[in-house]
């Protein structure tokens, strides 16, 4: 059988500053070499300081995903050299004196598939290598070192995945479930990276780093297998090893032989003590932990009785969910559940139309009950959206504006529907004994209205004329 494993890096992105100084978290809007300082370069002389609220961010994960979180964490030192690694070491954490990493033994259950976690540790980031050239053939290395010291947390799985299928849907509930906590915004370039490790029925664990993307994750998984399987039928041994995935060529190359845990000689990292964690702030972090998105999406099904469908794309991400959760009320949730699904997806499905975005949970509230009282008609609001979207005015303004009001003047609805009816005679006819054709000639009045007159107005009024 198959195992897979991973090892994910997920960037506390959401935190103020890095993890063991005060420079920023948030390297992204700096210029090359612009976010460092003493110690995350790592010069001589200079102490780290822990940030505390990443060790409750990290805490909070620790516990969103089912894990043991102990009353006294550890910092070690893993040694190796590269060149993003100012200090020659990264600060991390080990369990080798008992569990002393944020998280210990976990698990979460993905369609009746556990899927156990090993342990979670919180480390830093190193810095950036940017290659000119591809990086097989490049002549000259540089290196970026904002990223370094940035805080982030390494998620550990047990070897319990069969397929790249379920590390590609793993992959994407995980993420999800770290947006919904608020500790990290995965859509960010390079927030979450993800390595693993490979080995097919009687193999050797082979180790795959470097991977760029999640979708690159499930085709490298996909090639090794494949790889690992042709060797085993020609009866060529597999051996245990790193390889790095060539994103240029979609193939995975050797690339050194695996270390082991000895070869980085750990260390207790001297410049921090150990760490207790208070029990009380342990209770407060649950205390305050958001819904997890399985509950909420039940919450939705049982309490509004929104389709499962619907339910599962508005509880899953946060953008939509927290809009949903602010709007709604016992009224109208179905309404705006469905005006986020249907017609506010297509507008915001890019990260920057989201932040460039102006809707406001005012805005569904008043198009759910502008839709719901026969104001507008649904595709009017989908026309309003678009414009609130892009302005953020009120509803009212950019009805008027452009002039999207059902008609609803009884006479002026009359005059229109006689129109209809004098162009129909063979439907008037049909519709005296066919319910299903006065649907037909309600249309027509849609059409000449351009889908503004109040629809169940048009309807009353359609039955009395035609009597
Ligand atoms: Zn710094």
């Amino acid at each position: 059988m198959t195992k897979i494993g991973l090892e994910i890096h997920c960037q506390l992105t959401n935190l103020e500053s890095k993890l063991f100084c005060s420079c920023k978290a948030n390297y992204r809007e700096f210029k090359i070499n612009e976010n460092i300082c003493p110690i995350c370069m790592g010069l001589p002389g200079s102490l780290p300081r822990l940030n505390q609220e990443a060790v409750k961010k990290a805490t909070i994960i620790a516990m969103a995903l089912n894990c043991t979180t102990p009353d006294k964490i550890a910092f070690f030192r893993k040694n190796y050299f590269y060149p993003d690694l100012p200090k020659n070491f990264q600060i991390t954490q080990l369990n080798i004196y008992g569990d002393t990493s944020i998280g210990g033994t976990g698990s979460v259950t993905i369609d009746n598939k556990k899927i156990r976690i090993t342990r979670i540790q919180l480390e830093e980031d190193p810095g950036r290598l940017i290659y000119e050239g591809s990086s097989s053939k490049n002549l000259i290395t540089l290196v970026d070192y904002n990223r370094a010291g940035t805080p982030l947390v390494e998620i550990v799985t047990e070897p319990d995945f069969e397929s790249p299928k379920q590390v590609r849907e793993f992959l994407n509930i995980l993420s999800d479930l770290l947006e919904n906590i608020g500790v990290s915004d995965p859509s960010l370039d390079g927030a979450m990276r993800a390595d693993a490790n490979v080995s097919i029925e009687g193999g050797k664990k082979v180790e795959i780093k470097n991977i760029g993307s999640f979708h690159d994750l499930e085709k490298a998984v996909h090639f090794e297998i494949t790889r690992q399987e042709s060797l085993h039928s020609r009866d060529i041994q597999i051996i245990q090893e790193t390889r790095h995935w060539d994103d240029k060529r979609k193939i995975t190359v050797s690339s050194r032989s695996k270390e082991e845990d000895l070869d980085y000689r750990y260390f207790l990292e001297g410049d921090i003590p150990w760490i207790i964690i208070d029990p009380e702030i342990q209770k407060e972090l649950k205390s305050k932990m958001p819904e997890s998105i399985i509950s909420k999406k039940e919450r939705y099904i049982s309490k509004f009785n929104i389709p499962p469908q619907v339910a599962d794309v508005l509880s899953s991400d946060k953008f939509y969910s927290d809009l949903f959760e602010e709007s709604h009320t016992n009224d109208n949730a179905k309404e705006i559940a469905n005006i986020i699904t249907t017609d506010l997806m297509g507008l915001v499905d890019t990260r920057e139309k989201r932040e460039e975005s102006k809707i406001t949970a005012t805005h569904l509230r008043d198009l759910s009950d502008s839709i719901q009282s026969g104001k507008i008609s649904r595709n009017s609001a989908k026309n309003a959206l678009y414009e609130i979207v892009k302005t953020g005015k009120d509803l009212s303004q950019v009805i008027s504006k452009l002039d999207l009001g059902n008609v609803s003047d009884e006479s002026e609805l009359s005059e229109i529907i006689q129109e209809v009816i004098s162009e129909e005679p063979q439907a008037v006819k049909e519709a005296k004994s066919n319910s299903q054709t006065i649907n037909y000639l309600v249309g027509k009045v849609m059409q000449k209205t351009k889908g503004k007159a109040d629809p169940k107005l048009t309807l009353d009024l359609l039955k009395k004329q035609i009597e």
